[in-house]
């Protein structure tokens, strides 16, 4: 086509994809104690014309699942075939932790405090070393899939990086119910990849181990949101865009006393402040303790263990 640039070829590990093609590439982490290679699946989508290059990954951390089942879903509908630029989809990247139902590699690193990672240490820090050096390089953009912890849900929300305009924008565009700025942790994936140049947004949506439709259908929606705001794919006009709503600053309300907690309130929900949100009671109906809401705004995440100990965060907060 007269005037139309066609996109860059991607290569990983040796493998090249050229404008137009879908391959799937495998790339090699290590081995188990049995000689067994584990190999990261990455499937890369690279599309006609020029344009930007996205990741888009899950399973950094091994137990948080709804982001691998909303990478599945999208990559069996067709989703990721884009008209400009391309997309790199790793579904599942901590895959030792998948299949041990973990957060952490066997060690008991966490991959998302490895990074950059290097060549020769522990496995967390090859993981992160191995994606440092074969994907990141190549992206322009980076959206992070993650849940909350054990029985802690996350109402679907966006984090973005502190005084980092363009990750801001890409939650805008991504459109989930909350999005609020995030300080950069150490080892992280965000922190690697903001010092790479690479605005990156983290979807936080459900709680690990489970399954949740809502979350991952705001998911899918919202990455077909970026990829239409990056010109990648038409944009759908028959769909009413969706809006985030931005919380300034985010607060925990934990347990006064230890014993049964019972929320009443729905996460996602607005509240007022001094307006209760569940009582955390003693097991023989002597005392009841009502949990305050400690601010005017919404409910972010609710802890869903049923018996907690003083201290234990139960409310996500946020304004
Ligand atoms: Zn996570």
């Amino acid at each position: 086509m007269a005037g139309e640039i066609e996109n860059k070829t991607i290569s990983i590990n040796g493998e090249v994809v050229v404008p137009g093609e879908h391959k799937q590439v495998q790339l090699n982490i290590a081995r188990l104690p049995t000689g067994t290679v584990i190999d990261i699946p990455v499937h890369v989508f690279n599309g006609k014309k020029a344009g930007p290059t996205i990741l888009v990954q899950a399973g950094l951390h091994g137990d948080e699942i709804n982001g691998v089942e909303t990478l599945r879903r999208m990559i069996q509908d067709n989703h990721f075939h884009v008209k400009k630029g391309a997309v790199i989809v790793v579904p599942i990247l901590n895959i030792f932790g998948f299949i041990h139902f973990s957060r952490d590699v066997p060690d008991g690193k966490d991959v998302n405090r490895s990074f950059p990672g290097t060549k020769t240490g522990s496995l967390a820090s090859r993981i992160a070393h191995t994606h440092r050096e074969w994907i990141l390089p190549q992206v322009d953009y980076g959206i992070d899939l993650h849940t909350g912890g054990s029985q802690r849900h996350n109402h679907p929300q966006t984090r973005y990086t502190v005084n980092d305009d363009k990750s801001k924008k890409l939650a805008e565009a991504f459109g989930a119910p909350f999005s609020f700025p995030s300080r950069l942790i150490n080892g992280s994936f965000r922190k690697t990849t903001f010092k790479m140049g690479i605005p990156t947004l983290v979807y936080e949506a459900g709680e690990s181990m489970r399954f949740d439709e809502n979350a991952i259908e705001i998911g899918i929606q919202g990455i077909q949101n970026v990829m239409a705001n990056l010109g990648m794919v038409p944009k759908n006009v028959s769909k009413e865009p969706s809006t985030t709503i931005h919380l300034e600053s985010t607060r925990w309300v934990r347990a006064p006393r230890a014993g049964m907690f019972i929320p009443q309130m729905e996460n996602g929900m607005k509240v007022k402040k001094g307006e209760t949100l569940g009582m955390v009671t003693d097991t023989y109906a002597k005392k009841n303790k009502k949990i305050k809401a400690s601010l005017d705004g919404y409910i972010l995440c609710v802890n869903h263990q049923a018996v907690v100990n003083q201290g234990d965060a139960l409310f996500h907060l946020g304004r």
